[in-house]
């Protein structure tokens, strides 16, 4: 066309953009190419009963509609945890895309409008295009979104009608068609390798994300999987989109779809403006698809507006309104039937399965299906581009808005900043939350001058957060007290507390145990903004006749773990010697190639302090005890797959050991340290699942895991004869139980309304003069979560049990909720219960949970250790 009519580039653009505002984009020359649709790639509808497009294809897919359309760029963010591509798909009109590093520059300064005048951003705003993110199948058993990808982006790039043509010109759309690949070709193998079987439907047996299953969605404030990593990137560093959805699916036998807004309770601290908006987009939803003739769906309702950390609600805390779907389950691909009276509500603002005016239109019952779960989430995918489109200005102003009364609420705030002082007990953890926050867009300072506030003289190179920034709310949450509400929309109507969707706190220094100072007022001083992650490169000081690691740092453990490996020899400090300076609980080495322990030092960030001799007395060597790591089925155990992160990250050798080792018994052969993770006495014995309310998958039976009367015992004998049992959050009860220890749960058949503590941060006293304790401070803070706690029954052997941490008599909570504080007062936290030979360590909290509680991983690490 441009060399028929020989005009020029600018007048070309100016006809073409002519022409799309017309709506005949088909004589434009990019309409003429042949797009691809799935249909055709696929050789089935997406969303057909019984198939399901795995990963790889439809990377492949998206690789040929970014050769076929100039509507769309895909970006391989790099591997995801097993190595498959984690994509990035923009879709947009050619010419942003052509522009797309200016406009994702506008975007940052839209977020971030600090400093900009009233001009220069109506002149952002002028030239800006709305940012959109949605992410598909995060919870891979939720197939729904990424099956749905595919035709959502080929709708965009090959439609013409005016309502894409606004979509495209308007709308930057951030596309995450799989945020867990690996999970997603797990679930595509399991379902085709038990279709026609009677397992056909179900989820795989294990975990369907390496490390975390299904609380990846819990990782979008500590960011440790590389997964997350890249959608930190994407969400809070490179584009802060200013809406975002991720997509899910629920249970199948209530409403068919869930739609923005949340329900009842509200986490503090977001900008208002923001739960206004989730209205305002859901309801655009809920519009799209009553027209379309959709029934079944439901907004404002079931899931609450305070939940956990995850990625669609966090990100309201970011100024970004991130909201959910979702979508009825089918069983994967395989259509599932609902009879009339088995479809109920729920108990957050959805009483019975009834109209109500958030839900208007009650599904009637009968067969459900892929199909129909992936029409429902496209049309809500496209009524949030839509309504973007047609409003982009006001999704621009309310994104400066939000960001610059979110400043302004910080500056004028009580507390006014934190300051994160040198004075750390574990100096490296504090300095790995400063990079976390980083990643997550927060800004720190660095004090250049040395700073009082109040009465505390601060020095020069303490960071600072001052809460005057877009991301307050985020700050508050992460760094201050919180206290989960307690009001009627928390109460059922006995006055029974209702169980907040996840821990009742996500107070980040409070796991990591990292001291923050609250300042009401933002000190007179000299602070500059860190522009890089602060580096983690520990040195080895001058030689002297050894070395000293700080055995109150984590990473030392690293160290110790990678000097053992290189066959090193480590010991540890018991007593301190007089006029040795030195803690119990530190470790020792002799002078060794200096070669080794400069990369050793470097890698972990642990310095390597010179020592003028080296003690000869009052230590011991250092041994790493075999260690075994409890791995069962029923579709895996998160805090199991976390565990083992946990030791991987720290470089902790372990073996993982199923039902069937154990069984067979003689496990002191090849095993000093049998870990269980947190789990039900129940499903660890694979009994009576009807205690399940008879609703256990049925598995072939190679999968169908469970300790039973042979595991007990096989158990109780590693122990008698000098095995360590370390038994992790509930796992406890399992070992009380069924070990017979002289040992019983304090929290134990309480109501809720006697006892309740949803996953909180609690203080307790820490014996650290007991080597499972080394390196821990006298008093801090565990993560308790309708955990046990424990009582000693009396005995003639009481000092068989030792107390390593316990409650103290009173103000026990630190943030979260607590009802029935004196169920816990001055009971035991952690007990050692000597058996036989060998003893079981009981870690009643979360010692360990999510590798987020950094404050408490030396419990488990010392038990590790000889
Ligand atoms: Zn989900």
């Amino acid at each position: 066309m441009r060399q028929r009519l020989k005009i020029g580039p600018a007048f070309d653009r100016l006809l073409i953009l002519t022409l799309l505002a017309l709506g005949t984009l088909v004589s434009s020359p990019e309409a003429q190419q042949k797009i691809t649709s799935p249909r055709e790639y696929f050789g089935f509808e997406l969303g057909t009963d019984r198939k399901i497009a795995r990963w790889d294809r439809i990377v492949d897919y998206f690789a040929l509609l970014e050769k076929e359309s100039d509507k769309m760029k895909v970006l391989n963010m790099g591997p995801s945890t097993e190595g498959h591509p984690f994509l990035l798909v923009i879709i947009t009109a050619p010419r942003n895309l052509a522009s797309l590093d200016r406009l994702r520059e506008i975007n940052a300064r839209i977020s971030d409008p600090r400093g900009a005048s009233d001009a220069e951003i109506e002149s952002l705003i002028a030239e800006g295009r709305a940012v959109i993110c949605q992410s598909m199948s995060l919870h891979a058993t939720e197939i729904g979104g990424t099956q749905m990808a595919p035709e959502l982006a080929f709708d965009l790039v090959s439609r013409s009608d005016e309502e894409t043509v606004r979509i495209l010109n308007n709308v930057i759309f951030l596309l995450i068609p799989c945020f867990n690949p690996d999970g997603q070709i797990m679930v595509a193998d399991w379902y085709n390798r038990t279709l026609g079987t009677e397992s056909e439907g179900t989820s795989p047996p294990w975990l369907y994300h390496k490390y975390a299953g299904h609380d990846n969605n819990r990782d979008a404030d500590f960011i440790n999987l590389v997964e997350s990593v890249y959608a930190a990137k994407i969400l809070f560093r490179e584009w802060i989109p200013q809406a975002y959805v991720d997509h899910h699916h629920m249970g199948g036998y209530g409403a068919r779809l869930y739609v923005p807004p949340y329900s009842e309770p509200l986490r503090p601290y977001a900008d208002p403006l923001i739960w206004r908006e989730l209205s305002w987009y859901g309801a655009h939803m809920a519009y799209r698809l009553e027209e379309a003739g959709k029934s079944g769906i439901l907004n404002a309702a079931q899931f609450p507006g305070w939940g956990h950390f995850g990625w669609h609600w966090i990100t309201p805390f970011h100024n970004i309104a991130g909201m959910l779907t979702e979508s009825a389950n089918a069983n994967l691909a395989t259509p599932l039937y609902v009879h009339p009276e088995q479809l109920r509500g729920s108990t957050l603002q959805f009483p019975e399965y009834e109209a109500q005016t958030t839900f208007p239109n009650p599904w009637p019952g009968g067969w459900w299906k892929l199909r129909d779960i992936v029409e429902q989430q496209k049309i809500s995918s496209w009524a949030v581009l839509d309504i973007a489109a047609r409003n982009r200005e006001t999704v621009l102003r309310n994104a400066v808005l939000k960001a610059k009364r979110q400043t302004e609420r910080g500056a004028k705030g009580k507390p006014a900043a934190y300051v994160i002082p040198p004075w750390q007990h574990d100096r490296l953890t504090a300095i790995k939350m400063i990079n976390t926050l980083r990643l997550s867009g927060i800004e720190i300072l660095q004090a250049s001058k040395e700073f009082f506030a109040g009465r505390v003289l601060y020095p020069a190179g303490t960071f600072l957060v001052s809460l005057a920034q877009p991301k307050m709310g985020l700050i508050r949450n992460l760094l201050g007290r919180t206290l989960y509400t307690d009001s009627p929309w928390t109460r059922d109507r006995d006055g029974s507390p209702l169980r907040p969707y996840d821990t009742a706190t996500h107070t980040m220094a409070e796991f990591m145990g990292v001291r923050v100072d609250a300042l009401d007022e933002m000190p007179d001083g000299s602070f500059v903004p860190l522009t890089a992650d602060i580096p983690m490169k520990g040195k080895v000081e001058s030689p002297g006749a050894g070395y000293l690691l700080d055995g109150r740092l984590n990473a030392s453990f690293k160290a110790v773990n990678l000097l053992l490996d290189r066959g090193i020899s480590v010991r540890r400090i018991d007593t301190p010697l007089p006029g040795f300076e030195a803690r119990a609980g530190d470790f020792v080495l002799a002078p060794e190639p200096a070669a080794i322990l400069a990369a050793v030092a470097e890698k972990t960030g642990v310095d390597f302090r010179p020592l003028d001799r080296l003690p000869g007395q009052g230590v011991h060597e250092v041994a790493r005890l075999r260690t075994g790591l409890y791995q069962r089925y029923w579709g895996g155990n998160a805090d199991e797959g976390w565990t083992r992160l946990l030791l991987e990250q720290f470089s902790f050798p372990y073996i993982t050991v199923m039902d069937a080792e154990i069984k067979k018994g003689n496990l002191n052969a090849r095993y000093d340290v049998l870990i269980l993770p947190h789990d039900t006495t129940n499903i660890l014995m694979g009994e009576s699942p009807e205690a399940y309310g008879g609703r256990m998958p049925i598995y072939p039976s190679e999968y169908r895991s469970g300790l039973g009367k042979e595991g007990v015992e096989a158990l109780q004998s590693f122990v008698e004869k000098g095995g360590t049992l370390v038994a992790l959050g509930d796992a406890s009860n399992f070992a009380i139980e069924k070990l017979g220890l002289n040992v019983r749960n304090a929290t134990a058949q309480a109501s809720p309304k006697e006892f309740f503590c949803p996953g909180s941060t609690l203080k307790v006293a820490i014996n650290n003069t007991h080597p499972l304790a080394y390196g821990m401070p006298a008093e801090g803070l565990v993560l308790f979560w309708s955990n046990p706690a424990f009582e000693i029954i009396p005995s003639a052997h009481n000092e068989r049990c030792e107390t390593v941490v316990r409650y103290p008599e009173r103000d026990v909570l630190q943030s979260g909720w607590l009802i029935g504080e004196k169920r816990l007062a001055k009971k035991a936290a952690m007990v050692s219960v000597g058996l036989g030979k060998g003893r079981t360590i009981l870690i009643g909290f979360r010692t360990q949970h999510r590798c987020q509680t950094h404050g408490t991983f030396k419990l488990l690490f010392n038990a590790l250790l000889r």
